[in-house]
């Protein structure tokens, strides 16, 4: 994987210095905004109703803009104030279709973005906070305006998970972190642990050895969870080592991240052990909480889904991770935009909303 450089897409650039002083990585996971043609605000009064409104910015929302948008649906994507969803944390996507040097996941999202705006997408790029789906129209209240909608394609996606240890809030920021690709760069020639066995833990973790001169691989487990090529990538790396049923009990360190104490799972003991910076890549929460008193939730909290991308709402449509545990990937989510857009579609004609066409096909 390569760091993403933010200056070949426009960014503005950021001048790091190393000068071997203490880590201090940034808070949040997506600081760079998306480039927009359009002034990505919410403002009160007219043009704040849409046929189609998209809440979520990732590739299965910015999938339903394009296809909505390409049905004359004039879609309005509300994108979080950090738009562009997981992707914008990720360096280089090498499976997705079409790119087969594999590209930088924010430069794919401004490749969506400007696709959906091409065919007259509006952003507007805040956090949706409320909604109401009890009646039609149906509304959502984003930074605090008011939008109104004959249908909703819900594409809320997920967020990074934390362990929930008091000093992994309090040193967030100054030596843990939850994205390699945002932070790695900041620990050069450091130690540093990654907390997780799945497929992102994989990841990041061969990722750092790019900077850090010694990467830490902490599983809770005795086995991975992610697949037999991450894994044989990352076993073979020798800057990585693992250390199988391990878990973080605290992060010690006044200022920054000094070390961990470190607790056997079997065993159960603990010990401390000096340490520069811990990346935690344990898993995802769906973003769900603002659906919570309106759709259907599971057990892990996603949303559930009827008949593909249909809701216990007529005109509220699911699309991506917010209700996709199972496979979680660009190329799934972006899928499921598409069903999503052309379920709505189908379903406003047959509410007279829109006129029967078949403008959506590819
Ligand atoms: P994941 O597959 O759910 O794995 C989470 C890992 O974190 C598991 O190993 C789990 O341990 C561990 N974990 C969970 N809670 C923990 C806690 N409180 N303390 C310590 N460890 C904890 O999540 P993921 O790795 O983020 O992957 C999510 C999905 O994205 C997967 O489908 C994955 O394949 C996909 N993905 C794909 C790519 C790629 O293709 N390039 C890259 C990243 C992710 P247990 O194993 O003991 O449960």
């Amino acid at each position: 994987m390569k760091p993403v450089d933010m200056t070949k897409l426009g960014f503005p650039s950021i001048s790091i210095v190393d000068d071997g002083a203490p880590a201090d990585v940034t808070d949040e996971h997506a600081p760079v905004p998306l480039k927009s043609a359009g002034n990505g605000t919410a403002t009160e009064g007219h043009g704040n109703d849409a046929k189609v409104l998209i809440v979520g910015s990732g590739p299965a929302g910015l999938t339903a803009a394009i296809y909505a948008a390409r049905a004359n649906l004039e879609p309005i994507v509300i994108g979080g104030y950090a738009p562009g969803g997981q992707l914008m944390i990720t360096s280089d996507v090498e499976n997705f279709p079409g790119f087969p040097d594999g590209i930088q996941g924010p430069e794919l999202m401004q490749k969506f973005r400007e696709q959906a705006e091409r065919f007259g997408t509006r952003f507007v790029d805040v956090d949706a906070e409320r909604v109401d789906f009890s009646g039609r129209p149906f509304r959502v209240w984003a930074d605090k305006v008011e939008f109104s909608a004959d249908s909703v394609i819900v594409a809320t996606g997920a967020s990074a998970l934390w362990l929930g240890l008091d000093n992994e809030t309090r040193l967030r920021g100054r030596g843990v972190s939850a994205c390699a690709t945002c932070d790695g760069f900041f620990f050069r020639g450091k130690k540093v642990a990654v907390v997780g066995g799945g497929d992102t833990a994989l990841e990041e973790a061969t990722f750092l050895t790019r900077f850090a001169r010694e990467v830490v691989l902490l599983h809770r487990r005795d086995r991975f969870r992610g697949s037999k090529i991450m894994q044989d990538r990352t076993l073979n790396n020798p800057k990585v080592s693992v250390r199988w049923n391990t878990e973080v009990a605290d992060v010690l360190g006044d200022e920054k991240v000094e070390g961990l104490r470190l607790r056997d799972t079997v065993a159960g003991g603990e010990q401390d052990e000096p340490m520069e910076g811990l990346f935690i890549a344990i898993g995802y929460k769906p973003n769900t909480d603002i659906f919570r008193d309106s759709l259907d939730i599971d057990d892990k909290g996603y949303l559930v889904v009827t008949d593909e991308t249909h809701t216990k709402v007529d005109g509220i449509f699911i699309a991506g991770d917010v209700h996709d545990h199972r496979y979680r990937q660009a190329i799934t989510a972006a899928a499921d935009g598409c069903k999503a857009a052309i379920d709505a579609e189908r379903w406003l004609e047959t509410q007279d909303v829109v006129e029967a066409s078949t403008t959506t096909a590819g």
